[in-house]
């Protein structure tokens, strides 16, 4: 199936006479006709359902057709984009031990890696996404255990040279994830490219509608644990009946030990009200990505050429300096997301957004109304003009996420606001 077909049918066919759309099954537990069959369950939970904190059939259904359109093996869904990082890093790393990001990610993961799994005693050691095959070699230390990279980042639009670093990673026997939030598998599929294991924050594109938060993690099923330095997946889990990992779940040992080990103890699940929501986004997402990046390349050329804008950044653009990153690995659309900076700096940024009539305001990105934010006056607000141009953004710079209005209302919407400049 193409992928336009998965986001429809994948996960779920229903039975001769059964529901045509997937039904909501919100209910905390499953009922078992003897105590044998529990035990039969508890022996293996890959079989059927237990309760609700680590698996759910709604759920089920939503994590086979992501793992499907991202050619993965198996998936986990989470609350939130961030348990989904965290948990990532938590189901190869303990206290004592160190991975490697780049350290162009999402500044909520930046904060849990430098600083909240910093009090776990698990360092992160950041690394430019630019950086040759060398100087990522020469980050990896004996107790580095996962290297960790975004396909296409929040709100920097740097691309990931996802060869590059799978190369270093497995080269040393290091399993490579990735977030693929922005790009979606519509545009990417990095596990094709060599990540073994994929992360997103479903709030975004998947999603789609700004209706919840959650996150999933997918699992490529690729990586051997086997080469000595991941002893928790090949000897017995004194926490699951001796369970080992690699022989007893070999189809996708990644992702059964997060559910057995993370999930059940952390229970980060959502409902299946929650399940049923992120299906509906996903129905559409492959028809929504394309028109996104239509609408977005659209914007992005016209403001470009625009006599009150100085920059804009958007891989699709030719003159960018990520655009050949962009062509091999988002050949179809880099998202509908740009930064764009306004000639005149923060009072000219803060004019025009401010004069954006249909356009929102709003701490969100990729929602499916176009949305604008200002770093300068939100997320970075507290540092002054020298140190936000120190960290690569320029005080007149607006974060423009386009969404699927009718482009010529979001153009005009735009030539209105810059007019007040
Ligand atoms: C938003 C975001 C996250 C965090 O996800 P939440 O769902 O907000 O917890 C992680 N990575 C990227 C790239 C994001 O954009």
């Amino acid at each position: 199936m193409q992928d336009e077909t998965k986001c429809l049918h994948s996960g779920y066919t229903p039975e001769n006479g059964g529901p045509r759309v997937m039904p909501i099954y919100q209910s905390t537990t499953f009922r078992y006709t003897s105590t044998q069959e529990i035990a039969a369950v508890f022996d293996d939970p890959t079989k059927s359902h237990i309760y609700s904190r680590f698996t759910n059939p709604t759920v089920d259904v939503v994590e086979k057709k992501i793992a499907d359109l991202e050619h993965g093996v198996a998936a986990m869904c989470t609350s939130s984009g961030q348990m989904a990082s965290l948990m990532s890093i938590l189901n190869l790393c303990q206290a004592g031990d160190s991975f490697i990001s780049t350290s162009a990610i999402y500044g909520g993961t930046v904060n849990l890696f430098a600083y909240t799994l910093k009090k776990l005693a698990i360092e992160c050691i950041f690394v430019d996404v630019d950086a040759d095959e060398e100087e990522i070699q020469s980050k990896i230390k004996p107790n580095t255990k996962a290297i960790f990279g975004e396909t296409l980042t929040n709100p920097s639009l740097q691309i990931l040279d996802i060869e590059k670093f799978a190369k270093v990673a497995h080269k040393n026997g290091l399993p490579f994830i990735v977030d693929n939030t922005f790009a979606t598998p519509i545009l990417c599929k990095p596990i094709d490219f060599g990540a073994d294991i994929v992360i997103h924050s479903t709030s975004k594109y998947m999603d789609g509608h700004a209706l919840q938060v959650g996150g999933v993690i997918v699992d490529g099923a690729k990586f051997d644990y086997t080469n000595g330095k991941f002893p928790e997946f090949c000897e017995p889990d004194e926490s699951y009946h001796g369970t080992i990992y690699t022989r007893d779940y070999s189809f996708a040992p990644y992702i059964i030990k997060a559910r057995m080990q993370l999930m059940r103890d952390f229970g980060a699940y959502p409902s299946g009200h929650s399940g049923f929501l992120l299906n509906l986004g996903l129905e559409t997402l492959a028809v929504r990505m394309k028109r996104y990046c239509e609408n977005a390349i659209t914007v992005a050329k016209y403001l470009e050429k625009h006599p009150k804008i100085e920059h804009v950044n958007y891989p699709g653009l030719e003159n960018n300096k990520y655009h050949k990153l962009a062509m091999k690995y988002l050949p179809d659309g880099q998202s509908g997301v740009m930064a764009v900076t306004v000639k005149g700096g923060k009072e000219n940024g803060i004019k025009f957004m401010d004069s954006l009539k249909m356009a929102s305001n709003e701490v969100h990105v990729a929602d499916i109304r176009t949305c604008v934010l200002h770093p300068a006056s939100a997320t970075h607000r507290q540092l002054t003009d020298e140190q936000l141009v120190a960290c690569g953004i320029n005080p007149g710079l607006v974060r423009l996420s386009v969404g699927l209005e009718n482009v010529d209302d979001i153009l005009n919407d735009i030539e209105d606001a810059l007019k007040s400049v």
